[in-house]
């Protein structure tokens, strides 16, 4: 190995270094992380659980051994503090009333109340169907368009139907808070969101549609799949700050189930039927008075608690740049209990904690510093990444760029990149070139209609100007991999089985952190700062 590497270096400079890196050892290292972080004794790291506690100090304790000075509030730690938000079902009640009619609902059964919400005690108001409700200016689309939603309830298909846009604009208005924004501006006092028919529960897209909650993702409100599982429900969690809770005027927050649709629709002079089968073709929907309201009774019982981003910096090494900095990010957190989340994320952290110690190994003396950064709260919709975006520990406007890892599933030999983000801002030549050095292509999203760009840690970054990436290994249609990639989503996705025990391709897992190395390098020795590409959607986020 040795004298293959001397030749190498004479041959080749720093990409030598490249060729000659042990993966497997790289490897093991990687997983060694995965190993303490997945393991029983963290009890799958819930946002402010004891597990999170310890997978906090962990971090702490490897970006100190990497050489990284300290870069959150409190050392490393950065601690954020919650609200939590829980329905007292015995004590809440819904009913639809129709004229001198009042038919209750079972709640649970027929719809969920959304705790995520700023609940009213008590209400009762009229309910109106507004197709998918978006409003899309850039594409020319409005169904919200002369209606008067003052004092009501908006009724709405949590899909995009027949919008013809750009994937990230539809993703960006049919995201939580956009839609609410809308519907909120025209005087909704809340919402009732029916599933999209064209995806299914629990498989695939297991997190929840984007829109689903209240809040900005429709996952860990106790009542998405991700509560599933059958343990009860967990309690919706918001930032404590109410300036971040993106949700003003949501006095009602509801999902009618299948079981419930029927009634709802019963004096509409429509059915729910008839909706569902032009919502499964993506057609537009009629808008009507649902002719009835809704009676609402909800007790929540209100929480706080606390839990920390960690955040640490290798400084930069040039006297005008090392002041700007790239972030890495991750994030922590998972599900709690009987989901040890290895490749959700503890494969992302390992990987932030793997190119540290890289870097120090390496003796890496980037221009720009680099902030690695591990947040909490990605599962309850991304909050503790929002939380920094917000009160960032260094200078906003010297935050260049956001490399962010989310679950990039290196379950097979690594030969194509996925990046979301790749055609949006200069970093997708960046990570072009980084990935050519190890001899890998790159590739846009398989799957655009997952949203998955504004679906993870670095939308909290995106939306405040930063241009970011995130990463997933690639694949080609129709082949062994899409396949071992879809069974992985539909067996271990925020399931039991994303464990210790399952197949990973280490070797990869390495090579994948020696390219985001390389990425991270390249935006931090570039003289120009990354920027938007001048048709990117997400430009207009750029302070
Ligand atoms: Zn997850």
């Amino acid at each position: 190995m040795k004298r293959r590497v001397s030749i190498l270096l004479a041959a080749a400079g720093a990409l030598s270094a490249l060729l000659a890196a042990d993966f497997a050892a790289e490897g093991n290292l990687w997983w060694a992380h995965i190993q303490y972080l997945a393991g029983d004794k963290l009890e799958g790291r819930n946002t402010g659980s004891e597990g999170y506690r310890e997978a906090v100090k962990y971090v702490a304790t490897e970006f100190e051994r990497a050489g990284l000075k300290p870069a959150g509030t409190s050392g490393y730690q950065q601690p954020v503090k919650f609200e939590t938000r829980e329905l007292v079902t015995e004590s809440s009640s819904l009913a639809l009333v129709h004229g001198e009619d009042v038919e209750p609902l079972t709640l649970g059964t027929d719809a969920n109340l959304n705790a995520r919400a700023r609940l009213a005690a008590a209400l009762e108001a009229p309910m109106v169907f507004v197709g998918y409700g978006l409003r899309i200016p850039e594409a020319h689309y409005d169904e919200l368009q002369g209606m008067d939603l003052h004092g009501k309830i908006a009724v709405y298909v949590n899909a995009a139907g027949p919008v013809k846009a750009d994937t990230n604009l539809t993703s960006h208005y049919s995201s939580g808070v956009e839609r609410w924004a809308a519907l909120h501006r025209a005087g909704a006092i809340g919402f009732a969101s029916i599933q999209n028919p064209r995806v299914q529960t629990g498989g695939a897209n297991g997190r929840g549609q984007p829109g689903e909650a209240a809040g900005r993702a429709g996952r860990g409100n106790g009542r998405g799949p991700a509560a599933g599982g059958g343990r009860g429900p967990q309690p919706a969690v918001l930032l404590a700050d109410p300036s971040l809770q993106e949700n003003e005027g949501q006095s009602v927050a509801l999902t009618i189930t299948r079981g419930g649709a029927d009634q709802f629709f019963a004096h509409s002079g429509h059915t729910y039927e008839e909706i569902l089968a032009l919502a499964r073709e993506n057609r537009p929907l009629p808008k009507f008075d649902m002719n009835v309201s809704l009676r609402m009774k909800a007790l929540v019982k209100r929480d706080t608690m606390e839990a920390s981003n960690v955040a640490g910096v290798l400084p930069g090494s040039d006297p005008q740049l090392r002041s700007e900095y790239v972030i890495f990010s991750a994030h922590l957190d998972h599900l709690g209990p009987g989901r040890p989340g290895a490749m959700d994320n503890a494969s992302g952290v390992a990987s932030v904690l793997e190119v540290a110690r890289l870097m120090k190994e390496t003796a890496a003396k980037p221009k720009r510093s680099i902030l690695f950064l591990t947040v909490t709260g990605e599962e309850k919709g991304e909050l503790g990444s929002r939380y920094f975006a917000a009160h960032p520990t260094v200078p906003f406007r010297q935050i260049v760029a956001d490399v962010n890892l989310d679950m990039f599933l290196p379950l097979y030999p690594l030969k194509v990149l996925v990046v979301q983000g790749l055609a949006e801002s200069t970093l997708g030549a960046q990570v072009k070139a980084a990935a050519a050095e190890l001899g890998v292509g790159v590739q846009t999203d398989r799957e655009p209609e997952q949203n998955r760009f504004i679906r993870s840690d670095q939308y909290s970054f995106i939306r405040r100007g930063v241009p970011s990436l995130a990463f997933k290994f690639g694949y080609e249609f129709g082949s062994p991999e899409e396949k071992i990639r879809q069974a992985w989503v539909r067996e271990r996705y925020h399931k039991a089985g994303d464990n210790l025990d399952q197949p990973v391709d280490k070797e990869s897992a390495a090579r994948f952190d020696r390219i985001i190395m390389g990425l991270l390098e390249r935006v931090a020795d570039d003289p120009e700062r990354p920027q938007w590409n001048a048709e990117s959607f997400f430009k207009r986020f750029a302070q």
